[in-house]
């Protein structure tokens, strides 16, 4: 009898046990299930910051070069430059590109043959790792022109013409290529390749130096021209910004690339009268330096308060 109760007293201990030992185990399990769940859920938001990372936000930079041209545009780990200034800007937009981690140009646009827009186009081209550039179909007698033909052959690369209607993505970004509509104009800059981008539900229109007879034409073929900013066509000048063309984009934004006291009094008084009659806020970089407008689909916001509605003075 002694001997049942030791072994009856033994099996109930075992069992005491084996039950604590599987409570233990089954809570361990909880707490691993729950360590996983807590895993599981910084996997996702990590996931979650290297998506919203790799999307991020649309950043055009109006990069000041004075009384010329030359916009940045990154979107994710993409970029695209939009004319490069004046023959002596051409280390100031490479110095800007390498201060912003810019290794290669995906896309490079020099808007139309002008010294203002592609002077410095040579130094970037022979610089910077390029996929694609685009000139519109045009030449000119230039060095500026010559030296930037010359750097693209030297590259082994292809000019390719920008077609209307065309598009191609910047990261997520989508850029739609609206002029030039002609093939023969007396002014060289209703040749400049104007591009619309849409991010979202924000969108840009560049307009290089079009002029009203541009602005017409893409009037005419009926292109969606609706932006919430407008890089105002050359620099702000009377031949640009047609009352219909302004209407039809209807932006809240406005930036002006000009220099104080240039040679052409850009911007002019009659461009600046339409942007103050409808309350569009004006970023001229004359004013305010280099201008950086950031998207990140919704909405749009600067790196400086806007600038006035002074037109330019000889
Ligand atoms: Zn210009």
């Amino acid at each position: 009898m002694k001997r049942f109760k030791v072994r009856y007293i033994r099996f109930l201990i075992l069992l005491l046990f084996v039950f604590l030992l599987s409570g233990c185990a089954s809570s361990a399990g909880n707490n691993t299930m729950s360590v996983s769940n807590d895993k599981l859920q910084i996997s996702t938001n990590k996931q979650q910051g290297i998506k919203s990372d790799e999307n991020g936000n649309l950043i055009v930079h109006f990069i000041n070069v004075g009384q010329a041209d030359s916009i940045l545009i990154q979107q994710g780990s993409k970029y695209m430059l939009i004319d490069a200034g004046n023959n002596g800007d051409g280390k100031l937009v490479k110095n800007y590109l390498l201060k912003q981690g810019v290794k290669s140009l995906d896309y490079v646009i020099g808007t139309h043959p002008h010294e203002d827009h592609i002077g410095g186009l040579d130094y970037i081209i022979n610089d910077f790792k390029i996929g694609k550039i685009y000139l519109p179909k045009v030449t000119s007698t230039t060095k500026a022109f010559g030296d930037v033909i010359v750097a693209i052959k030297n590259k082994g690369m292809k000019v390719a013409e920008p077609k209307p209607g065309e598009t191609f993505n910047l990261g997520t970004a989508k850029c739609t290529i609206l002029a030039p509509n002609n093939s023969k104009y007396k002014d060289l800059n209703n040749y400049s390749v104007v591009v619309k981008l849409e991010f979202g539900s924000n969108s840009f229109l560049l307009t290089g130096d079009a002029e009203d007879i541009s602005e017409g034409e893409i009037l005419a073929k009926g292109f969606n021209i609706k932006a919430d900013l407008l890089k105002v066509g050359h620099h702000g000048s009377r031949s640009s910004t047609t009352d219909k063309f302004l209407t039809k984009v209807n932006p809240k934004y406005a930036v002006i690339s000009s220099e104080t006291g240039n040679d052409y009094g850009h911007p002019h008084r009659e461009t600046m009268d339409k942007l103050k009659n409808k309350n569009i806020s004006v970023y001229r970089t004359d004013e305010l330096g280099t201008i950086i407008a950031t998207s990140n689909g919704k909405t749009i916001s600067f790196n400086t308060k806007p600038g006035s509605y002074k037109a330019g003075q000889r």
